[in-house]
């Protein structure tokens, strides 16, 4: 039996890759609680099951932290929303395993939440964008969007890696450590000290870009031995963060939208906020940075789409709550956003 709700919350459960994060708002957008467990790999990148494996152990931990932080009953709780995708499968099956198990206990109805919607809605939300041309930047997605006729549309993505991936490989390849530090962080920090601009391969195909054979190149430029680490480092950015600064003006000159929203890990970095500013600012704009916590993978999100879209009807019933490892974001009626176009 549902008893009356004191307050109404959805709570959010973001697994798509390393996080395993939980996020609790109360209808009208407070985030009342935020919190993250990140599986941290030994050495390399990401191995799935490994992740997953680690999301399953803290599930339950993270989970009632949630709770706790947020000062709630689960009597609270109207409605679970998670991460349906686009992700890394295992990680995203424990997170709805975790979804399911928690709306069935509940007895409250479950969202899934595509997570590339759900970075520029949380966007929308803690920062003055209403309508954004948004340019989404992390380890596994690099996109341009912004909504359309009912959708969020791709203006342009990458063809290959995402741009967070890019630097954290290249990070690696030529030794740096993290320490705790997300790897491209310390790309730019070395960056600052760069003072020689050197030749890399600049790969805009359309609206499209590729990182790739920039990475590549970047590599071998230091096996060569014959480069400064420093100068490299400001290279790379430059010409990664100008490829993406060229196809986000140019979506913002197409859809003549006034504000760029920047969002995902990579827009931590300060180089990148400035150029998207300088474009921002050349087209008449509002630059609107995503704050980092809600910037990187979080719950807080899957919260509060799961609410935007529970608002509007949208629930996924059990049968249809299989995780999509591909969900594009433009595969999804956004009917809800409409709401905000002008
Ligand atoms: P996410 O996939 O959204 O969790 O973001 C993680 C990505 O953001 C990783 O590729 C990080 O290296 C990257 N990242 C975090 N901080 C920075 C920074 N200051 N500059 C560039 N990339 C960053
Ligand atoms: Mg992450």
């Amino acid at each position: 039996m549902q008893t009356a709700k004191s307050k109404q919350v959805c709570l959010g459960i973001e697994t798509t890759a390393d996080d395993f994060g939980v996020g609790i708002l109360d209808f009208e957008g407070n985030v009342l609680s935020n919190v993250s467990n990140a599986f941290i790999p030994d050495r390399g990148g990401i191995h799935p099951r490994e992740a997953a494996r680690h999301h399953a152990v803290v599930a339950g931990d993270v989970i009632s932290l949630a709770i706790q932080k947020a000062n709630i009953w689960t009597e609270d709780i109207a409605v679970v929303a998670f991460s349906q995708g686009p992700g890394l499968g295992p990680c995203l099956r424990t997170g709805a395993t975790a979804a399911r198990a928690l709306a069935a206990y509940c007895e409250v109805p479950l969202v899934g939440v595509n997570h590339c919607i759900a970075h520029i809605e949380i966007g929308k939300l803690t920062t003055e964008a209403q309508d954004p041309v948004t340019l989404y930047v992390s380890g596994g997605n690099t996109m341009v969007s912004a909504f359309d006729a009912g959708r969020y549309r791709v203006f342009g993505e990458t063809l290959d890696i995402a741009v967070g991936n890019c630097l954290d490989v290249f990070a690696r390849e030529v030794g740096l450590r993290s320490d705790g530090v997300p790897l491209g962080a310390v790309v730019e920090q070395l960056s600052r000290r760069g003072k020689e601009f050197l030749d890399l391969p600049y790969s805009v195909k359309g609206m499209d870009l590729s990182f790739s054979g920039l990475l590549t190149a970047a590599i071998s430029l230091y096996r060569k031995g014959t480069v400064d680490l420093e100068n490299l480092c400001y290279s790379l950015q430059e010409t990664v963060f100008s490829m993406l600064a060229e196809v986000t003006e140019r979506a913002l000159a197409h859809v003549e939208k006034r504000e760029v929203l920047l969002t995902g890990g990579v827009a931590a970095n300060k180089r990148l906020q400035e150029m998207l500013k300088a474009v921002a600012d050349e087209h008449d704009s509002l630059f609107c940075g995503v704050p980092k916590e809600y910037a990187l993978d979080n719950g807080a999100m899957i919260a509060w789409t799961g609410i935007l879209k529970f608002k509007e009807g949208l629930t996924t019933p059990l049968a249809e709550s299989f995780v999509r490892l591909k969900w594009r974001l433009d595969d999804e009626d956004a009917r809800w956003a409409a709401r905000n176009v002008g």
